[in-house]
């Protein structure tokens, strides 16, 4: 048993120790929010989770650089056609069924019928439509300038409850902040329209966003042109292997320092959480909704296409992949888990290195299963407050909407909030009512994060499986020696 139990913790040692970190930090959290800690006191207990998201954010603009360019640049153009086609496809496939269990579970459940309205509404102004969305993302694929993509700033940053930050600067701006007159602090507002020429400071912790999507983009086309180029594009091929190689000793080497950062990452975000009391019970309602729906869709439909699709035991590939599920579910963000989950990809779950590095990056920009079925049962949630009958095409337009809002969110945390309002609009809801559901998404947030992971990752394994003849060298689903040498 001794012998056993040995073996187990050397193969698991940092996935438990991950877990216990999360199980610490929330108890951490919870006896430390009785002692009503300082601002400052709560910034410096935060800090090592800071540092830990910052070791994350530092590594995605190297890793998805080097990845797309070396992977794209060793790949036929036909198996480059074939694998970028099957993975848009089946990315588009699974966030409509995703949006499809949340329509239905909503339906079922009626969370908020019968609920009384306890938004502020501020209302006026021109409200983001899903043309601006779209245009948005199209403009967000073509950087006007690749280095300030690398660290664009939004200006989102008033924000306490919900750091998080708009991709859409150049359309409409959204933002939160709490009400102070509400004695229960629950209500917050929304404004969609910023009074022009505002200046927003950035504070401690704040997130800055660098545009992904463009930066995937861009380094795709340099890495199938770079293959073109035959021996002139060698060096700079050699160059992209080096750095993304040293990206993986780095991810290594910091994943031991994870289990550290993650107890006050979780517990400083529990510091900050509004009293659950405040909650009321139609919005647990809710909540209990959309948990039920990620579970149905990540632990159910997805290992089941898993399954079908390539004939092995998805459990046993989900197991691989724990570790950066917990990382999701600590930073509540597909990007900053990025690294981890190539790590985890590559090391327990032996995928293709070349296709690992192309459908990894391109999922944590746009494949978020999880935030469409959340915005989906959202958006029905909000209907349902506001006594207003969805008829059937509707629903089809929030099910085109909450995909098409759910490949615009960034990879960041809360994102999916600020998309919401493309789907809101698009039934002619209200989108300041947003504010009913502020409170407690900060906490759904971290669930969905963990689905968009595992769907970025069960796809990378789906697709390994469909193309193993294009790379019958690089022998998909069997072990990896090293990482890296190609
Ligand atoms: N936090 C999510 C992610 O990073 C996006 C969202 O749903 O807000 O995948």
């Amino acid at each position: 048993l001794r012998s056993n139990l040995k073996g187990f913790l050397k193969r698991n040692g940092l996935l438990t120790l991950s877990i216990i970190s999360v199980i610490t930090g929330c108890t951490l959290g919870f006896t430390l929010r009785g002692t009503h800690l300082s601002t400052q006191a709560k910034i410096y207990f935060s800090f090592p989770g800071e540092l830990l998201m910052r070791m994350l954010k530092m590594l995605i603009l190297p890793l998805i650089t080097s990845s797309l360019m070396s992977g794209l640049s060793s790949m036929e153009s036909k198996a480059c056609c074939r694998i970028g086609v099957l993975t848009v496809t089946y990315y588009l496939w699974t966030t409509f069924i995703a949006v499809v269990v949340g329509i239905v579970l909503v339906l079922i459940i009626k969370p908020g019928v019968g609920m009384e309205m306890e938004s502020n509404r501020l209302g006026g102004g021109p409200v983001m439509t899903s043309a601006d969305a779209l245009l948005d993302l199209i403009r967000n694929m073509v950087p006007s300038n690749l280095i300030e993509a690398t660290f664009q700033q939004y200006k989102t940053d008033l924000i306490p409850i919900f750091k998080v930050q708009a991709r859409t600067v150049q359309t409409n701006f959204v933002y939160v902040f709490p009400d102070e007159s509400d004695p229960k602090g629950r209500t917050a507002y929304l404004e969609l329209t910023p009074p022009p020429d505002v200046t927003y400071k950035t504070s401690p912790g704040s997130s800055q966003q660098m545009n992904v999507l463009g930066i995937v983009v861009f380094s795709a086309i340099m890495g199938l042109l770079l293959g073109r180029m035959g021996e002139r594009g060698a060096p700079l091929i050699s160059v992209c292997q080096c750095i993304n190689e040293c990206v993986m000793k780095i991810i290594n080497a910091a994943v031991w320092y994870f289990p550290f950062g993650i107890i006050f990452l979780v517990a400083g975000k529990i510091l900050d959480m509004q009293d659950p009391s405040t909650l009321g019970k139609k919005l647990g309602w809710y909540g209990i909704t959309v948990l039920a729906g990620l579970f149905v869709h990540g632990l159910i439909l997805l290992p089941f296409f898993y399954f079908v699709l390539t004939k092995k035991n998805p459990f046993t590939y989900i197991r691989g992949l724990l570790q950066a599920m917990v990382v999701a579910l600590a930073t509540s963000s597909s990007s900053a888990t990025l690294p981890i989950t190539m790590k985890c990809l590559l090391e327990n779950c032996n995928v293709d290195r070349q296709i690992a590095r192309f459908v990894l990056p391109v999922g944590a920009t746009i494949n978020m299963d999880g935030t469409a079925l959340y915005e989906a049962v959202a958006a029905i949630f909000i209907a349902q407050v506001n006594d207003y009958e969805l008829d059937f095409g509707q629903l089809v337009t929030i099910s085109i909407t909450a995909t098409a809002a759910s490949i615009g969110a960034a990879g960041i945390p809360q994102a999916g909030l600020v998309t919401m309002v493309i789907v809101l609009t698009s039934v002619g809801l209200p989108p300041d009512d947003i504010t009913l559901i502020v409170a407690i998404d900060w906490i759904l947030d971290r669930f969905r994060t963990m689905i968009n992971v595992l769907g970025d990752a069960l796809a990378a394994g789906i697709i390994a499986h469909l193309c193993q003849k294009d790379f019958p060298l690089s022998g998909a689903g069997k072990p990896v020696p090293s990482y890296g040498t190609q």
